[in-house]
């Protein structure tokens, strides 16, 4: 298939594009490269052999996704291009709703206008905001967030629902990512954001690489049993294969689904800490620090769905996640 992948030299995106490729697949990226390096298109040609297509643009620019559907054949898309800071995305909400919603219009639009029918969108757990239990399923009404940008994925969600009602022979697959972590065997990819990280990981990463002095753990008197906040991590590569199973699954497919992408493990800041020194004989300094405004003590995944209709699982372990995340930290930025 020719798939176009918005947001494919960014951190899943990347590493979604290697899998399409060592699948067969023509990957063609557009990313603006807001949040992401020229380079990994070289990367990304030096770990498969092939070059992927690659366009500049960003995706709310209607004419230029023209440009690109008039020169191939688009069979599919996935959409990963997006604003994703929690945090600057309740400092900058209109910033956050008109990037990530008008994006997706655009992409719908000019779809339509060229007849295709399948859309792989980039979810996040986040939309089953704070009232659900966990582990999270997907029939759980998953119609909250805890903050702008968890907002824009809950509206996508129903706007593709609502697109594919009106278009029944259009088929969206909602992927809800948990926590993606870990980086390409090959040290190449991974996870390398602007500035000073959010995320826990490329966090740990940039304090192992003695770029950042500690890690903040935020909160120690969570309801959990070492009181910090559990999580599902997976690792980047499981979550790039899910999409190319997502794919395939769309092929023949018509209608509107969502699927969690996870491992239905929960794991805990402290242990994930300790597991990154284990991995990679290391003593990382962290102190305890106060809890982080909209973060819930604890969620995972039910994966089953993901392995009844995808035949998807998770087969990376949290050592793979560690090892691989600092394989690639120690080397970023050089
Ligand atoms: N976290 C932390 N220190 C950091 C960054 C994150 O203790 O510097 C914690 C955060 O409170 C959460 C977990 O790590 O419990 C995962 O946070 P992340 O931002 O990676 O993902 P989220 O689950 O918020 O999407």
């Amino acid at each position: 298939m020719n798939v176009l992948v918005t947001g494919g030299a960014g951190y899943i995106g990347s590493h979604t594009v290697v899998e399409l490729i060592n699948a067969g697949h023509n990957a063609i990226i557009v990313d603006d490269l807001s949040n992401a390096k020229a380079d990994v298109v070289d990367r990304i040609q030096t770990i498969t052999g092939t070059r992927p297509v690659f366009y500049e643009l960003d995706c709310k620019n209607i004419d230029g996704l023209r440009s690109v559907f008039s020169a191939h054949k688009i069979d599919a898309i996935i959409h990963f291009a997006a604003f994703k800071a929690v945090g600057e995305s309740v400092k900058k909400p209109l910033q956050y709703y008109r990037n990530n919603l008008d994006s997706t219009f655009a992409l719908l639009e000019v779809m339509e206008e060229f007849g295709c029918k399948k859309f792989i969108f980039s979810s996040s757990a986040t939309v089953y905001g704070p009232n659900n239990p966990h582990p999270y399923k997907e029939e759980m009404p998953a119609i909250q967030s805890s903050s702008p940008y968890g907002w824009t994925k809950v509206m996508i969600e129903r706007i593709l629902t609502d697109y594919v009602t009106a278009h029944p022979d259009f088929c969206a697959v909602l992927l809800r990512y948990f926590n993606p972590i870990g980086a390409h065997e090959s040290g190449l990819l991974g996870d390398d954001p602007n500035g000073i990280p959010n995320n826990l990981m490329p966090y740990i990463g940039r304090v192992a690489a003695g770029q950042l002095e500690k890690l903040t753990i935020f909160g120690g008197d969570y309801p959990t049993p070492d009181g910090t906040c559990q999580r599902d991590y997976l690792h980047v590569v499981d979550l790039a294969v899910g999409h190319l199973k997502a794919l395939e699954f769309a092929k023949d497919r018509e209608g509107a689904e969502a699927i969690n992408l996870g491992t239905g493990n929960g794991i805990s800041v402290l242990e994930l800490v300790n597991a990154f020194n284990k991995a990679n004989d290391m003593d990382l300094p962290y102190v305890i620090g106060p809890r982080r405004d909209g973060d819930l003590p604890a969620f995972w995944a039910d994966a089953e769905k993901a392995k009844n209709l995808l035949g998807w699982e998770a087969t990376h372990t949290v050592e793979d996640m560690c090892r691989s995340a600092w394989q690639f930290a120690k080397n970023a930025g050089k």
